[in-house]
Order: C-alpha cells, then structure tokens, then sequence
C-alpha cells in the first residue's frame, strides 16, 4: 500500500459528515453518443463550467455514495461497487447521460482511493466517503441533453452521518410533499430528487425530528422511503420493506439486509406495499443505507400521534442485522456473499 503515511493534519475523532478536501479526484470526459475518455486524477478543487451547463440549469445529473474503510484484516475495502457501478448506469439512462461502463467505474474508484488513502480515517473513526457523479457539463439553452460529459469522483473522510450515533431516530410522516412520483426519477439516484427533498427536511428537523418519511404519491396510504434512506418494519419476526416499483430508491444496504435476514437468519422476507397502520404496529423500524447503515427507528410521528416503537430502543432482531452486516463489512465475519472488494 503506498503513502501510508499522513500528509495532513485531520482529527480523527471530530470527523462529522462533511466534506474535507483531499489530495486528488478523478475526472473523464465524454461527448453525447460517444465514448468515456480513460479519464485521469487530478488535484482536489474547484472546477470550471459554462453556466449553460445541462446540469445547472436543467439538473442533468447523477450521483452514487460509497465507502472505503479499513477492515479488520487491515486492508482497504469496498462494499459491493459493483452495484453502484450499475445504479449510476441505470440513473445515467434515465437522464440521458451517457453511462460509465461498469469496469472503469470500479477501477476509477480504486484509482482515487489509492491516490487518497492516508484520508481513509484508522478503524473504527470512520470511512473515507466516495461520490461519483456524473454530470451534462456541455452548454444547452433549450431543453435538451448537454453535448458532452463529465465523470468525476471526490473522496472525503467522514465520521457517522447522525449526530447522536446510533440513537433511535424520531421520524414524522409527512403528507405535505412528496419525494417521488409514479414513474418518475424516485428509483434513481438523480440530483433533482433531493433538492425538492431540501424543503420538506427542513420543515421536519425545524419541528424535532430528525427526518421525513415519505408515502406514496398516488395516494398516501404506503410508506416509501426516508430522503436518502430505505425503510424497514419487523412484525413477528417477519421484515418487510415496501417493494422497489419506480419511486423508492433501490439501496443496496436495503438489498445486503433482505439477504442477510433470508440467508443468514432464515427470517421470512416480504417486499410490498405497507400501510401506515401496518407500519405503526410494527414491533421494529430501522432506516438502511450507506451512510446511515441500520439505524433504529424509535418514535414516528404522523399529523398529531406520534408512536413509540419498542421502547425507543433498538430492537433485538435490528441489532442482529446490523451486527451481521458491519461483521460482514468490517471482515469481522466471513463474507459468505462475496461482497467485499479489497484495494490492493
Ligand atoms: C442512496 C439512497 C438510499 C440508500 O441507498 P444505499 O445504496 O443503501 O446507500 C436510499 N434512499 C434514497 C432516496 C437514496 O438516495
């Protein structure tokens, strides 16, 4: 592994999850219907557009979020790239950028992990974060897709994305927006979505909570999703999250999870629509993704009833899977899915 050593000066232990530059990012180009250049590292900064870029002024863009850790074998590891190499294609498609094929993908991940790999912070303080976007960086005037293309990649070292760690979450479900509508970009990591999701978090963390919970457009009868993470319930110990049908986000903590409570625990799995009510009752809640990995849900609040879910406290069978899968993450349990992609 080279440049182990620090070159800088960060805290470890004050990490939060903001960005900190780094050394480098990584950046290719590409024109409508042609190729990705092999693209390149270049130093951590500001970049240059033209402000009749497709992606600033129509939000012709996408993004990914992923991790690079040190496990306990003391390797730099990955989880599953090969999925968000995937996702960031399909969202591509959805916006009309032309998608980054999935081996330089993983490979452009690799190379500026590499590059920045003093950022990783040591076990246990946190993870260096990636965010690929891919953005229409060509000038537009009318609507339409931008002439060419930028792919680029900036790493930041994080610490844990809630404040209060692994406290339960107070959750209030909103019926004054939406996240996403019926066939639209909901089930795509497309920028847009989470500018119109600005406005109602700030609502909701102006009340107390910590986020939303978003139903579904067509009529508000279903829980979808949280802003930027998918939701469970556990009821007799069966898990069930709402199935992926073009307006929830399909995470890939979400899918580790259904794996591991199928595989691992042997714990029957249902995908489908839940109501409000169902939700309510259910005897566990936990949120999943990336950066929040599984976090419990103690208190939900919908008009004027908020519910307490088992106490506030994180539920036995929410331990258990969040135990599995940063056991699997950290290397601290076999991985029997392959899912851990070691940097050399
Ligand atoms: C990114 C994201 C998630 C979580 O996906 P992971 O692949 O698990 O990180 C969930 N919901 C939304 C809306 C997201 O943007």
């Amino acid at each position: 592994m080279v440049k182990e050593k620090q070159l800088h000066n960060i805290n470890w232990d004050k990490l939060t999850f903001s960005i900190t530059p780094t050394r480098s990012m990584y950046e290719a180009h590409c024109e409508l219907d042609g190729e990705w250049d092999e693209g390149k590292l270049v130093p951590f900064g500001n970049i240059s557009l033209s402000p009749a870029a497709g992606v600033l002024n129509y939000g012709q863009g996408v993004f990914e979020g992923m991790k690079a850790y040190r496990s306990v074998k003391n390797r730099v590891v990955l989880f599953r790239p090969e999925k968000n190499a995937l996702r960031a294609a399909t969202s591509a498609e959805r916006v009309c950028i032309p998608p980054v094929p999935k081996d330089q993908f993983i490979a452009a991940c690799e190379q500026v992990v590499r590059d920045n790999i003093d950022y990783i912070p040591p076990r246990g303080k946190g993870s260096l974060y990636l965010r690929p976007v891919i953005w229409g960086t060509g000038p537009v005037l009318g609507v339409s897709p931008a002439p060419s293309y930028t792919f680029l990649i900036y790493v930041s070292p994080v610490g844990p994305y809630f404040k209060s760690g692994v406290k339960c979450l107070n959750l209030r479900i909103t019926n004054q927006f939406h996240r996403a509508a019926p066939k639209g970009t909901g089930g795509h990591k497309v920028i847009g979505n989470y500018a119109a999701s600005l406005f109602p978090q700030k609502m909701v963390k102006k009340a107390g909570f910590d986020d939303a919970i978003y139903l579904n457009a067509a009529n508000e009868k279903y829980i979808e999703e949280v802003g930027s993470a998918n939701l469970f319930a556990i009821k007799d110990n069966v898990l069930m999250t709402p199935s992926v049908d073009g307006s929830i986000l399909p995470g890939i903590t979400r899918d580790s999870v259904l794996t591991i409570a199928r595989e691992t625990l042997h714990m029957e799995v249902r995908e489908h629509s839940i109501s409000i009510k169902d939700f309510l009752k259910a005897d566990e809640v936990f949120c999943s993704g990336t950066a929040v990995v599984v976090t419990p849900v103690g208190k939900i609040t919908t008009n004027n009833t908020s519910t307490t879910i088992n106490h506030n406290k994180m539920g036995p069978i929410t331990k258990k899977i969040r135990k599995l899968l940063l056991g699997i993450q950290r290397e601290e349990i076999e991985d029997p899915f392959g899912w851990i992609y070691p940097i050399n």
